[in-house]
């Protein structure tokens, strides 16, 4: 499993970790990820499966990275110091790794949030600060509200289908040392199911670039998000055959030339 840096923390987190929205799959496949190096999993209040990362992480909490997400809906200062302690119950841990703001609600100073989530820093609850579903003007103005705490990653939709990210995100993260955490690196699943893709052609040179290179189109779709710098993704499966695929989407790369393909076919 590739390793890339976490912000400018030093924390290497592998490029593929364990999504967990709409997970279904009990704790064998999630320790089967971990078994292979995807020990970073991703979850939030409003999944409903902190509790079952929490269990599945039992006995090896030290080794995994644990990243979960307060709602947009509870931003005010107390709300967010309230849903990190519950966070921190149902996932049966004294911290977690990475606090996210899921994402930004207009109607509370954005200060506000951002003070609560420096006092989780400084009291131990959390090691490290991160974003969901910020643009740029809101990432800039996040971390303007803070003095002591860098905002180290923004978890953004980004696969090959969804590319929007590319104009201006992806660049300012990768010139200011945020991770982008890619979520639906599968676009849910529309790209491995190969009925729906926008052309036939799409789907083609999807097939094409998987049997050139020995892999699955699962794996080139994320292999494509994690060749760009400081992307990690995070596709959610439930069963321990896909999740072993996922992760085996990592320790090779795309070519130059496939690469471009790619990006020239799902322009
Ligand atoms: P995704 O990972 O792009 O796709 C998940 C779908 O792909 C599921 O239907 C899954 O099926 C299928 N799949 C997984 N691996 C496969 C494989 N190797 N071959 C074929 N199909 C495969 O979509 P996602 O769940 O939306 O995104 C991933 C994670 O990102 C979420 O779980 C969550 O942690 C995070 N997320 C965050 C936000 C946010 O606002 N921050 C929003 C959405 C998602 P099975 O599970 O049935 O195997």
């Amino acid at each position: 499993m590739e390793l890339k840096e976490l912000g400018a923390t030093g924390v290497r987190l592998p490029e593929i970790g364990l999504g967990t929205w709409q997970y279904t799959g009990g704790i064998e496949p999630l320790r089967k990820g971990l078994s292979l190096g995807a020990i970073l999993i991703d979850t939030a209040e409003m999944y409903g499966t902190e509790g079952i990362v929490g269990e599945a992480v039992q006995g090896q909490r030290e080794q995994v990275f644990l990243a979960t997400k307060v709602s947009g809906n509870h931003l005010r200062y107390d709300e967010v110091l309230l849903a990190a302690e519950e966070s921190l119950r149902r996932l049966r841990t004294h911290y977690i790794d990475l606090y996210q703001v899921h994402w930004p609600d207009p109607s509370v100073p954005i200060r506000e949030t951002m003070r609560a989530m420096e006092t989780l820093v400084e009291t131990g609850k959390i090691k490290y600060i991160g974003v969901s579903n910020f643009y740029v003007q809101n990432l800039e103005e996040a971390q303007a509200c803070m003095t002591r705490q860098k905002i180290v990653s923004n978890q953004v939709k980004y696969n090959l289908l969804q590319r929007g990210i590319e104009e201006d995100m992806l660049p300012y993260c990768q010139r200011n040392h945020i991770t982008v955490i890619a979520y639906s690196p599968l676009a849910k699943g529309e790209l491995t199911a190969g009925r729906s893709l926008r052309s036939r052609r799409a789907t083609a040179a999807l097939e094409k670039i998987a049997s050139q290179s020995g892999k699955t189109v699962a794996q080139v779709a994320l292999n494509w998000c994690t060749a760009k710098a400081d992307v990690i993704a995070i596709p959610k499966a439930n069963g321990l055959e896909r999740v072993t695929e996922n992760c085996q989407a990592s320790g090779w790369r795309l070519s130059p030339k496939q690469m471009e393909e790619l990006n020239r076919t799902f322009r």
